[in-house]
């Protein structure tokens, strides 16, 4: 069959984002930017990246010439490694309350907080539920967001679960974005439930685990350590037994108090999320390891919390994600390029080291190979930005948004044409 290609420019700027470690700090100076460039696309996926008035020459009679007017800048689509876009219900009423003062005890009292979002989406059904995970990923992918992960967690109870994870499955079918889905039934222990957080881990593990490979719902696994939700005790067999059935784990670690970040080490997580809490310790620990480290400043702005300290991450040889963490409760905003420029103004980030975390370091917290770059043989997702100087897009906070975006090839956004 005759392969398809296209010829993209000229850009002013293409950042590849290749060259750079997956680990540790980095400046402006060790990003690659080719200027008046193009890039070539053969069957969704990138062949070639050089000058524009180079690879004309190359193009046959068959290859779709797509010009560009006016300045552009391209970068790889982006990604965010860590959401829970699949959820019922809003909880408004509960962030007015958390500004006027009122605790995380008062508001559950009056039938806020998580568990409100478990009833609302235990109650919805399935087709309700792509909906709304359509609706939010749709707004991601015009944000520049090509690779998408979504948890489960409220349903958390086996069918419930399930319900959530063929919602997402079915939703990643209707969409451009790319859904990767993740198992969170250890998020807490269900209220309804009578036995023990022992008793509930060793029931998803035996009755749930299992279902999700022999109907390929998802390959990994997550749970949340913390006070209130589980201890790093309880969680040791229900990761063993993840582990065994071959997903990957990941951890909620050290949003409130610490020993999640330990738990993700010792048992070789691909990454450990929040980190807002984590002091010198957990920090050298992290950098130590093969772990991702995934900050999620949209959940420090909802609480008013830390933020993750990804300077001193990167400082100590960590390897640094950032994603939207966009839930209902504490981060409804979802705008991970915003939160990603705030994160960077706040701790104190290069634009190379807020770009990376939000491109091939969020693919490795995914394990995920040939995206999140831009090279040969990787998927030819784009996310172009009007403007002439990369260093434009962070320095707009978030408000200067993508006009195109490219999935795998296809124009799947063009605010041209709007
Ligand atoms: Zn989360």
């Amino acid at each position: 069959m005759l392969k398809e290609t296209k010829l993209i420019g000229p850009f002013s700027q293409v950042l590849p984002m290749t060259g750079l470690s997956l680990k540790g700090g980095m400046a402006d100076s060790d990003l690659q930017v080719i200027e008046e460039a193009g890039i070539f696309i053969e069957d969704g996926r990138v062949l070639a990246i050089g000058l524009f008035a180079d690879m004309l020459p190359k193009a046959t009679d068959t290859t779709e010439i797509l010009r560009l007017d006016g300045k552009h800048v391209c970068l790889p689509g982006f990604i965010d490694s860590h959401t829970h876009i699949c959820f019922a219900g809003s909880r408004a009423r509960d962030y007015a309350m958390r500004n006027a003062g009122k605790t995380y005890l008062e508001i559950a009292k009056t039938g806020g907080g998580i568990w409100d979002t478990v009833t609302q989406t235990r109650k919805a059904t399935r087709a309700e539920l792509v909906k709304g995970i359509l609706k939010r990923a749709n707004r991601h992918l015009r944000n520049g967001v090509t690779t998408l992960e979504v948890k489960s967690g409220y349903g958390l109870s086996v069918p419930d679960e399930i319900k959530m994870l063929y919602a997402i499955k079915e939703a990643n079918e209707q969409l451009a974005v790319d859904l990767i889905p993740t198992c969170l039934a250890a998020h807490m222990l269900p209220r309804d439930y009578t036995g023990d957080a022992a008793a509930y881990l060793s029931e998803i593990s035996e009755n749930l685990l299992p279902k999700l490979k022999v109907e390929a719902l998802t390959n990994r696994v997550v749970a949340f350590i913390e006070e209130g939700a589980f201890t790093r005790q309880s969680i040791g067999p229900y990761f063993t037994k993840a582990k065994a059935l071959g997903f990957d784990i990941t951890v909620h670690a050290d949003q409130f108090s610490t020993g999640g970040s330990e738990v993700a080490v010792a048992f070789g997580a691909i990454s450990a999320d929040h980190l807002e809490a984590s002091t010198e310790k957990e920090i050298s620990l992290l950098a130590k390891s093969t772990v991702i480290a995934t900050a999620l400043p949209g959940a420090s702005l909802g609480l008013r919390c830390n933020f993750t300290p990804a300077r001193k991450i990167l400082d100590a040889g960590g390897a640094l994600a950032i994603a939207s963490d966009h839930n209902p409760g504490s981060a409804p905003m979802g705008d991970l390029l915003t939160q990603a420029a705030i994160l960077g103004a706040f701790e104190k980030l290069t634009n190379a080291e807020v770009l990376s975390g939000i491109t091939f370091r969020a693919a490795a917290a995914l394990g995920l190979k040939e995206r999140g770059r831009l090279a040969p043989g990787f998927l030819a997702d784009l996310c172009i930005f009007h403007t002439n100087d990369y260093r434009e897009i962070l320095y707009h906070q978030g408000n200067l948004k993508p006009c195109i975006v490219y999935k795998e090839g296809i124009k799947v956004v063009d605010k041209h044409k709007d």
